[in-house]
């Protein structure tokens, strides 16, 4: 998107005076605060706001826009604490503003709290999500995969310093922190700010680095090898510490996570660290009993069903079922015992049907329930 020009943002004239910027902005910050804004999109353009405010308050900073627009505070992308476009406002402090504004109500605006926050504070690169697909036997039993992720890594051309021939700045001595003379409705305060020479990084270069473009940092794909342990869900997730983008002046880096969606298996049904599975077998062997081969995900078990076996009957395979991942205690798994009833029968066996049809179901509970409604 077009960066908005500072004074179309504020809605004043190029000739405006620090009272009606300061006034302009008061107006836009009461309108969009997201704290109390119920505006759409009233966090962006709060945001937005504030960053012309920045701008344009600064007597200094007010001089370099007027002459080179956007691009005086263009350090770009990746290292930018100011998000779009790299202006980092993080330091400034508008509390003056808004304690005046909303009347000391304690809320928090949340610029970071320290006031005297630089942009070359060490901070911790950004963590990711990653989304990983697993068959249930990749997340039953472990395995390994191999990650492919875009991230930013330090500059391998100037060891993410960003140019060549370091000094300290002269303007800020190092510090990356400028104070500036604010002049506000209740007199002139000091304030302190980003250094705008160094852009906060308390250093400057004698030449810039055409790899990264001064940045320090380059986008790169990775490919990250990762043991996934046994007995992950769907939703659970793994932290790789560190693994994700680099920090910011020494910061550490940040983390990814992955995020576990795991396929369903045509047999095996998965409840928790449970597994059901339906087990088909024949009228005869519900009657007299038998002895089964039931597949489980350890092997082959041999299942004894007793006489009269039901429909929905459970058998349970102690610890047959799917190891925790935290504590490695096995789960169970239960066999589901469905009674076939054929659809297809010869005549020899309707014969002998009909004569198991003569069965005495008058001494069971439940026939005799039903008689008594009858
Ligand atoms: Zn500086
Ligand atoms: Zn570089």
């Amino acid at each position: 998107m077009e960066k908005r020009d500072y004074y179309e943002v504020l809605g004043v004239s190029k000739t405006a005076s620090d009272d009606e910027i300061k006034s302009a902005f008061r107006k836009l910050a009461k309108k969009y605060h997201p704290d109390v804004s119920k505006e759409p999109d009233a966090a962006e353009k709060f945001k937005e706001a504030q960053e012309a405010y920045a701008v344009l308050s600064d007597t200094n900073k007010r001089k370099q826009y007027d002459q080179f627009g956007h691009a005086a505070f263009n350090q770009g992308g990746a290292g930018g604490a100011g998000g779009a476009g790299g202006f980092d406002f993080s330091g400034f402090d508008f509390s003056d503003i808004f304690g005046d504004l909303f009347g000391n109500s304690g809320f928090d605006f949340g610029f970071g709290g320290s006031r005297s926050r630089s942009a070359n504070r060490a901070t911790k690169g950004r963590d990711s999500l990653i989304k990983m697909d697993l068959t249930f036997e990749e997340a039953v039993f472990g395995c390994k995969k191999d990650v492919k992720l875009e991230t930013y890594e330090d500059c391998p051309e100037c060891n993410g310093k960003g140019g060549y021939g370091e000094s300290k700045c002269s303007e800020c001595h190092g510090s990356g922190v400028a104070t500036v003379e604010q002049r506000t409705l209740f007199g002139t305060f000091m304030s302190r700010t980003t250094c705008p020479n160094c852009g906060g990084s308390g250093k400057t270069y004698n030449s810039k680095c055409s790899n990264c473009r001064g940045n320090g940092k380059v986008k790169v794909n990775k490919t990250l090898s990762v043991s996934v342990p046994a007995g992950v869900d769907t939703g659970n997730q793994l932290r790789l510490a560190g693994k994700g983008e680099v920090g910011t002046n020494g910061g550490p880096n940040g983390d990814i996570y992955l995020e576990f969606n795991v396929k369903e298996h045509s047999l095996f049904k998965r409840e928790e660290n449970d597994i059901y599975i339906d087990f088909p077998i024949t009228i005869t062997e519900a009657i007299f009993g038998c002895k089964k081969e039931v597949p489980t995900i350890s092997g082959n078990v041999k299942l004894t069903i007793d006489a009269g076996a039901e429909t929905g009957d459970k058998y349970r395979l102690r610890g047959k079922g799917i190891e925790d991942v935290h504590s490695s205690r096995k789960g169970d798994m239960y066999v589901v015992i469905k009674v076939m009833i054929p659809k297809k029968i010869t005549r020899d066996q309707k014969k002998l049907l009909e004569q198991l049809d003569s069965t005495d179901l008058t001494n069971s509970d439940e026939t005799r329930l039903i008689n008594k409604y009858l």
